[in-house]
């Protein structure tokens, strides 16, 4: 009998060098640290530079110093996705052979008036407002926008492609019902043919977009769990299509509730400036937010000590009880208030 190798667990922070880490993100890298020490996994640190355009040359260096401020340490060098793109070109080609994406000459015009309403067209994490309806045990998630509406998907490999430059490759979704157990979120299902449709998994330029990139990472890395915000919850749908076509078990994913603001709407400037640096440079002591993010994540708020009994600890302290207690079925499913 052979016994199957058992995989060690890996887990990741993956931040977008594309502006200044605020609250909401120092809430998720903190749940995915205590997630991973808890479970001696490999935490790596991946930064998400693919998405050229909106990249700030200062926000990979910022980030690193953000991450050390809360105390959070991470394994290994960073791996950085524009190092990466021979990877992604390679699971492109594979897919590009099997038939699976076919290139996109669409603009952004062309698609709006091929649908009455604005299409979710952007190639980086999509920002689309979702909406997720109970049935029983499941949520059904379904976005605000159009889906593609299929102009470019006659081409099959082997036809002549367009100019270079010109086209984007668009990857086929299966049009059924996919559901998957999320550790936070509970179970979601999606409609994929309606709430999803084609999606691009590269840029006009030939460059991969967030969805391709994250998927290739994440195998390569062996990584066995994807904390992060759930307004990603539906991109999970898209990047589940491409686990599957590739033949390899998807991790486990903890959507965390986003953090919003007294208004109830995502954390943004109108909330005042929440950047993780404005706290630093104020003299703000990161115990304060690593607090804050603690006792907003518990949703029995009597399973951490009194604020004034916590009002000493430091932040090894904070994260050696934090280890101790996360626990995804404890994790708070609300949205978390920031006032
Ligand atoms: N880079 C994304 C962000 O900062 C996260 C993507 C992911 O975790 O898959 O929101």
């Amino acid at each position: 009998m052979t016994i199957p190798a058992i995989k060690p667990p890996v887990c990741r922070l993956a931040p977008s060098p594309t502006g200044a880490q605020h609250l909401g993100n120092a809430r998720t890298f903190l749940l995915a640290y205590w997630s991973a020490r808890a479970q001696n996994a490999e935490l790596i640190l991946r930064i998400e530079d693919i998405d050229s355009p909106r990249v700030k040359p200062w926000a990979t260096d910022q980030v690193i110093e953000d991450l050390a401020w809360l105390g959070i340490d991470f394994d290994g060098q960073p791996i950085i996705q524009t190092q990466r793109t021979d990877r992604y070109q390679a699971v492109l080609d594979r897919m590009i052979a099997d038939d699976r994406v076919y290139p996109c000459t669409c603009t952004r015009t062309d698609i709006e008036s091929a649908s009455s309403a604005p299409h979710e067209h952007s190639t980086g994490p999509p920002q689309t407002s979702t909406v997720l309806q109970a049935t029983g045990q499941e949520r059904t998630i379904t976005a605000e926008s159009t889906i593609y509406p299929g102009t470019c998907s006659g081409w099959r490999v082997g036809d002549p492609l367009p100019a270079p430059g010109t086209y984007c490759w668009r990857f086929r979704i299966v049009s059924a019902r996919r559901c998957f157990d999320d550790l936070v979120a509970g179970r979601i299902c999606c409609d994929l043919g309606t709430a999803i449709g084609d999606f691009p998994v590269t840029r006009k330029e030939g460059v991969a977009a967030y969805q391709l990139a994250v998927v290739v990472d994440d195998i390569d890395a062996g990584v066995s769990e994807v904390v992060r915000g759930d307004d990603l919850l539906l991109s999970t749908f898209r990047q589940l299509q491409i686990y599957e076509h590739l033949g390899v078990a998807s991790p486990e994913f903890a959507h965390v509730p986003l953090v919003v603001g007294e208004d109830g709407r995502r954390l943004a400037k109108r909330h005042g400036d929440t950047r993780l640096a404005h706290y630093r440079k104020q003299g703000v002591a990161p115990e304060s937010i690593v607090a804050w993010a603690a006792r907003s994540a518990m949703s029995d708020p009597a399973c951490l000590p009194s604020p004034e009994a916590t009002a000493a600890w430091e932040l090894s302290r904070w994260h050696a009880e934090m280890i101790e207690r996360i626990d995804w079925t404890r994790l708070s499913r609300e949205q978390v208030r920031y006032s």
